[in-house]
């Protein structure tokens, strides 16, 4: 039932019972009275059904409105996901970088694992540089990963781009 038809049916109900008003003062005979008073309360006993029926109407539009948005985000990151893969840069470090096919504009970067699990996309940042390696930090996880030297040159070397031209 759609909100105009609910609140069609209530204003129907409401005219009823203001006929059913003037009827009651214009009308001398107890009985057909009684029976014009019984149908005044069959008729309140609608509108209060009625009534319910419109609020878990708004109940289940609320969820529906719900259900729509994280439909509509489920299809957002299904989109972005198939974007990465899962990359191994050096034993037992994982990140997710852009598919081989992605778009020639975009930067070289990184993904966090962690956030990417919980579908939430976190470029990592280098934060530390040493000689032996670097570190990477996650602002959204606060987790940090270090990769060696040997590990980021054999990872580039077998890229076909540039290391000394990376972001990395
Ligand atoms: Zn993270």
């Amino acid at each position: 039932m759609a909100i105009a038809e609910i609140t069609t049916a209530l204003s129907s109900l409401s005219a009823a019972t203001k006929i059913l008003k003037s009827i009651l003062a214009m009308n001398k005979d107890v009985a057909v009275n009684q029976k014009i008073i019984e149908l005044q309360n069959v008729i309140l006993t609608l509108q209060s059904h009625i009534n319910s029926m419109h609020i878990e109407y708004n109940n289940l539009s609320k969820i529906k409105d719900e259900i729509k948005k994280e439909l509509v985000k489920h299809k957002d990151w299904n989109k972005t996901k198939s974007q990465y893969k899962l990359k191994k840069v050096a034993p037992g470090v994982f990140v997710y970088s852009p598919q081989e096919n992605k778009k020639p504009t975009e930067l070289d970067h990184w993904l966090c694992a962690n956030c990417f699990n919980d579908q939430k996309k976190s470029i990592l940042q280098l934060s530390k540089y040493e000689e032996r390696g670097k570190y990477y930090f996650c602002q959204k996880c606060e987790k940090e990963i270090f990769i060696p030297s040997d590990e980021l040159k054999r990872h580039f070397d077998r890229s076909s781009r540039d290391f000394t031209k990376s972001i990395f």
